[in-house]
């Protein structure tokens, strides 16, 4: 069948008497996906045929199923069964369920954000406990070479169309920040390995030893900040060497991974040729103030595994869009205008256009993904570890859904074709 740019698989979406659910679920979609095709499911013993879907028997041809899209902004309600599933994967992965043990839940884990460092000065919101900060107050109230006031002083609402807004456009660094975003999935591979070694040096063993007894698993969100900076949102757990079903030895805490994420947080750095200084190299790393928090276990912990699940989800299916960009892939100038693009946002697409055109920076497909600033990375993913996916989790919903309708239990035939026919409601 033809592949589609989108996340839904139609065929595995449509199993069994998930029809239901399916036209609930597409009626629902933004953007349903239309496809024609039949699909028959026969019992593998007799021959005799269960059930029969054809889409030439469908109004219009066509049978809809949802897009399946991650992001709020394209589709809200394919985006909040994204969220929903990947709050269980996190939640599963520290408290069990989903086919991991309970003792998961007395295993030691840290929540770490990974922030990006400073590219200029912008325009700051309400601190992350929801506080009013005052943006950039300075008595002296000093100006920048370009004439434009280094200070700001006033208190910013959340919501703001400032915040994130950089003070002098010209003071901040767009090649940096674009080329920053580019490398985080570098940096994220390098801080997931620099784990076990610092866990190792604080545990004063060394890093084989460690490996047979204990293993560091993962998942992470990423996070754009209003200044258009990806962020990292990871938790880390730690097992014994047969991962999640697997007790941790008795010195492994979460105090051992909180210094081991720290210090791991500081090792790794990725270095480009400069934009700005041919001839002399760019150093990227994270920023310096890396945030590492134990996950408190039971009702009324600070941190408990629900509200750190909930924490991580929260950020699934935003990107972008959330700070003064665009949710789909643009091409050129013409697409920019077609959306309401801040000013700061357009100067991190055209900054990830013109870094593209150079031959030293080909690698990282600045031009595929200018309309994310830069990142082309995965906005979540979870460690082979973590002991569930969001596959799975998406096939234990359809197994739920297949289990309603009889088509489950003995041995059947599946036998389907299916073709692409659009997206969107059908014309007419
Ligand atoms: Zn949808
Ligand atoms: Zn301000
Ligand atoms: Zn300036």
């Amino acid at each position: 069948m033809r592949q589609h740019d989108n996340h839904a698989r139609p065929d595995a979406v449509l199993s069994g008497g998930q029809l239901a659910a399916i036209a609930t679920a597409a009626r629902v979609c933004a953007r349903p996906v239309r496809l024609r095709g039949w699909r028959t499911v026969a019992d593998a013993v007799t021959g005799e045929v269960i059930s029969a879907v054809r889409s030439d028997e469908q109004p219009g041809g066509v049978i809809e199923v949802p897009c399946g899209n991650r992001r709020a902004a394209v589709c809200p309600s394919c985006a909040w069964l994204y969220k929903g599933d990947l709050w269980q994967v996190m939640a599963a992965g520290l408290r069990g369920g989903h086919g991991i043990p309970e003792t998961v839940s007395q295993h030691p884990a840290v929540s770490v954000t990974l922030t990006a460092p400073s590219f200029g000065l912008v325009h700051r919101g309400p601190g992350r406990d929801g506080q009013p900060v005052r943006c950039r107050p300075r008595h002296d109230r000093p100006v920048c070479q370009h004439g434009q006031p280094a200070s700001c002083g006033r208190t910013h609402r959340d919501g703001e169309q400032l915040l994130g807004q950089p003070l002098c456009a010209e003071c901040f660094d767009y090649a940096g920040a674009v080329l920053f975003n580019a490398v985080v999935p570098e940096l994220w591979a390098a801080f997931t390995r620099a784990l076990p070694s610092a866990a190792a040096r604080e545990a004063g063993i060394s890093r084989a030893v460690l490996r047979s007894h204990l293993r560091i698993s993962s998942g992470k969100v990423i996070e754009y900040q209003d200044r258009g900076l990806v962020h990292v949102h990871a938790v880390i757990r730690a097992d014994g060497p047969d991962g999640a079903g697997d007790d941790p030895p008795p010195w492994a805490s979460a105090d051992l991974l909180k210094t081991a994420a720290l210090s791991a947080a500081s090792v790794p750095s990725v270095t480009l040729p400069h934009p700005g200084d041919s001839g002399s190299m760019l150093t990227l790393s994270w920023g310096s103030q890396a945030d590492v928090r134990a996950v408190r276990r039971g009702i009324g912990g600070e941190l408990n595994e629900a509200k750190v699940a909930a924490y991580i989800a929260k950020y699934a299916s935003k990107a972008t869009e959330d700070a003064g960009g665009i949710p789909v892939p643009i091409r050129s100038a013409a697409d920019l205008a077609e959306w309401n693009v801040t000013p700061h946002g357009w100067r991190l697409i055209t900054a990830c256009w013109q870094l593209a055109r150079r031959e030293e920076y080909a690698d990282l497909k600045l031009a595929r993904w200018a309309h994310q600033y830069g990142f082309g990375g995965h906005f979540s993913t979870r460690s082979r570890r973590w002991g569930v996916t969001l596959t799975q989790r998406r096939q234990q919903r359809q197994a739920w859904h297949d289990s309603h309708d009889g088509d489950a239990g003995g041995q059947v035939i599946v036998l389907s074709e299916w073709h692409y026919a659009g997206t969107g409601d059908p014309p007419g």
